[in-house]
């Protein structure tokens, strides 16, 4: 039998485990970037040609010049061991969906013994990790396995730091198979945001604006989790072996007052995110805001935005430093979409734009005509992309764990639309009618022309919590990521699919300016068109109504709700054109992620199913039956002093004796759809066995239920 925790001794042992900041006292400018080999370290390593050389080819993409290749990595060494580090690992991140990494000693043997201590310019560019179990999808057959790491200079290396006082040098890298197919995640991104900087190089071209950089797509991630006691997870199988709970009914009070979000944080949830802020400060990660989310036990923490490639790295660091921060607070930190049936489960907000090669924000409304005309091109490009490959986002965030998210009135559905709010609604109307495009605020109808365009709100939008794709002032926010995926997915995806509708735009602008002069009556038909064709995908109202999903059908928009529905959609010979003719993935390429993300959603569902029938029938059921022996016994030995007959307590016992029984019989379903091989019917007989086994959890007394309860781990914290 499990004991019940005395609140008192709880929170007396849990407050002492947590740890005594180490840089206390310092302010955060004293210890930021202090484990990153940054520009400004750089410049106290190399050489100033070096400096100049490598923080160009950072700034502005391109080959690294071979010959400081070894100056380099020399200075990064030394940097790195003066931190303690003794190895250095090339840092990647395969189609797991993590990252990895295999350590190398700096050491070299000397001929007396010894060693010294070493690290070339051949070993920070280019690794062959071997690597060969990793998912290829086909593209790696096991007797032609090489996969080479290569060195990602425009995300800095960093330290971990060990539990030993020593630490690992990682270097960001991407990982490629012999001919140069992508087996990663960071390939397909580092191309996506060229194509996306050549289409907008084009557009600047177009309306003569003054370049001075390369254009770069920008991403902030706002990351969603929970926090629960460590001990209440170690007693859950089903959370560490697969991140959710596979049975628990929800308490009477869960989130239904809100009284969670923004609360004041408890001190030993404060103590978890001040810790992690440290951490991710050193490691040079911006992170900036922290607070309690709707659900109990459930947190945010969000960046600034940064240079897309390194907010992918930040985020996927920032996942492994919360898990172990956690762990050092007596913590566990949740990342899966729906840990917990009937509350909210936790997305990634994914914000992003694109810095122009003028350096400034292009999904800004800003201030003058120029501005205007550019915005509203772009503008028209995202509505134009996400209406025409509204199948290929949803591809980019399915996966086993946002299935049980989306489309279930907390999170957005699973249908793609986008949210403009009003200002910009009415802006793309008058532009539709060919009137031009008045401004809100300053009224009076006006061209799109470059003389005559409206000056546009700056907050052009309202707040629209439900919407999937909702414009938020300077950037699109994609709602629908999960919170436990590489960004990296549904940012290609978001880069692909812009640049794609932007070289078209590009194209007949380009076009126009050749044969005409007025490139601004060009632009002004252009948008006209794509509005008229795209607006369909506009939809300010409520998203999580059913009228939404009746009238998005009738519009013909996709409601994909199961990965294999919504993966489909990256291999249709639509998609896979947009990705060759980007330059992003080659349809092998294409083929072998689909493959991968298949297999990998089927895998975890089998195995989630087996957890089920495996927990329910060596852990519940055991407890439910002995459960009725000692109510039996109970109703005998008090009937025989009363009597007269037990009714009620009669009536309880066989409620328990019922239920057990369906318990045990969907469990003996559940083994034999397993043996099918069906996701669908393994699917539906774990839901069937949850159902049965959440019901015995109202009528086993709660100190003999052997998993942690909702409400312990919920409000316990
Ligand atoms: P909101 O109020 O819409 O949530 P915030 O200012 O809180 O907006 O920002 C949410 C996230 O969006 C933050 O990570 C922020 O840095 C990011 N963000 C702001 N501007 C941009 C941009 N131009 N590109 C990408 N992300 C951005
Ligand atoms: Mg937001």
């Amino acid at each position: 039998m499990r004991t019940r925790i005395n609140e008192m001794d709880f929170l007396a042992t849990k407050g002492e485990r947590v740890m005594k900041p180490e840089s206390g006292g310092k302010s955060i400018p004293d210890y930021y970037g202090s484990n990153v080999f940054n520009l400004k370290t750089m410049r106290n390593y190399l050489s100033e040609k070096a400096y100049k050389s490598l923080s160009e080819t950072i700034k502005n993409g391109g080959a690294l010049d071979p010959n400081i290749a070894d100056e380099v990595a020399d200075a990064m060494k030394t940097w790195a061991v003066s931190k303690g580090a003794t190895h250095y690992t090339h840092w990647f991140q395969p189609l797991t969906g993590l990252t990895a990494e295999k350590h190398d000693a700096f050491i070299q043997p000397d001929n007396e013994g010894g060693v010294i201590v070493e690290f070339s310019g051949s070993e920070l560019t280019q690794g062959e990790p071997d690597a060969s179990s990793f998912p290829s999808g086909g593209l790696r057959p096991t007797f032609e396995a090489r996969g080479y790491t290569g060195w990602d200079p425009t995300s800095p290396a960093f330290i971990k730091e060990g539990t030993q006082g020593t630490a690992t040098l990682c270097i960001p890298t991407y990982f490629i198979g012999w001919n140069g197919e992508a087996l990663d995640k960071k390939t397909p991104l580092l191309r996506s945001m060229k194509a996306v900087a050549k289409q907008a190089e084009r557009l600047a071209n177009i309306l003569d604006i003054k370049t001075k950089q390369m254009a770069y797509s920008t991403l902030g991630g706002e990351q969603e989790y929970f926090l629960i006691d460590r001990d209440f997870y170690n007693a859950r199988i089903d959370l560490v072996q697969t991140g959710r709970t596979l049975f628990g009914k929800a308490p009477a009070k869960h989130q239904q007052m809100a009284d969670h979000y923004f609360g004041a944080i408890k001190d030993r949830v404060m103590g978890f995110m001040e810790d992690l802020d440290r951490e991710m400060w050193k490691l040079g990660t911006p992170l900036k805001t922290r607070h309690n989310e709707v659900a109990p036990g459930q947190f945010e923490v969000a960046p600034i935005f940064e240079n897309q490639n390194l907010a992918v790295d930040h985020n996927m660091l920032c996942m492994e430093v919360m898990q172990k921060v956690a762990k050092r607070h007596g913590l566990a930190c949740l990342l899966h979409e729906k840990p917990f049936a009937n509350v909210n489960g936790s997305g990634k907000h994914t914000n992003w734009s694109i810095t122009g090669p003028d350096g400034k924000n292009w999904l800004s409304p800003g201030d003058n005509p120029h501005e205007n005309e550019r915005f509203l091109i772009m503008l028209c490009a995202v509505i134009k992309a996400v209406d025409e490959r509204a199948g290929m986002l949803l591809a980019s965030i399915t996966s086993a764990g946002n299935e049980h998210r989306l489309g279930s009135h907390e999170a957005p559905p699973a249908i793609i639309s986008i949210y403009l709010g009003e200002q910009l609604t009415d802006i793309i109307e008058q532009i539709e009618k060919g009137s031009g495009a008045k401004s809100s605020k300053q009224g009076g109808t006006l061209e799109v022309g470059v003389d005559s365009l409206p000056k546009l709100p700056r907050h052009a939008s309202d707040r629209n919590r439900t919407s999937p794709f909702a414009f938020t002032g300077a950037k699109f926010e994609f709602r629908a990521v999960g919170s436990n995926m590489n960004l990296a997915g549904p940012n290609i995806m978001l880069n692909v699919i812009v640049a794609d509708a932007l070289d078209e735009i590009c194209t007949q602008l380009e076009k126009a300016k050749k044969s005409s002069k007025n490139i601004d009556k060009a632009v002004q038909k252009l948008l006209q068109d794509i509005i008229k064709k795209h607006k369909r995908i506009v939809y300010n109202g409520d998203n999580y109504t059913d009228e939404w999903v009746q009238e998005a059908k009738k519009r013909g928009l996709p409601n994909l709700k199961t990965v294999p529905e919504a993966l489909k959609e990256s291999i249709t010979p639509e998609a896979i054109k947009v990705f060759e003719r980007q330059n992003v993935l080659s349809k092998r390429e294409v083929q072998s992620r689909y493959d991968v993300y298949m297999e990998g959603y089927e895998t975890i569902v089998k195995y989630e199913a087996e957890l089920s029938a495996t927990i329910a029938k060596t852990t519940i059921i055991p407890v439910a039956l002995a459960y009725q022996s000692g109510l039996a016994e109970t109703i005998r030995s008090v009937e025989a002093v009363n009597k007269t007959q037990s009714t009620a307590s009669r009536k309880l016992l066989k409620e328990v004796s019922k239920k057990t029984e369906e318990a045990l019989s969907a469990t003996d379903k559940l083994k034999a759809e397993i043996a099918t091989g069906s996701v669908v019917k393994m699917k539906a007989g774990m839901k069937a066995l949850r159902s049965i086994i959440d019901s015995l959890e109202e009528v086993v007394p709660a100190e003999q239920w052997p998993l942690p309860s909702y409400a312990e781990m919920l409000f316990l914290t």
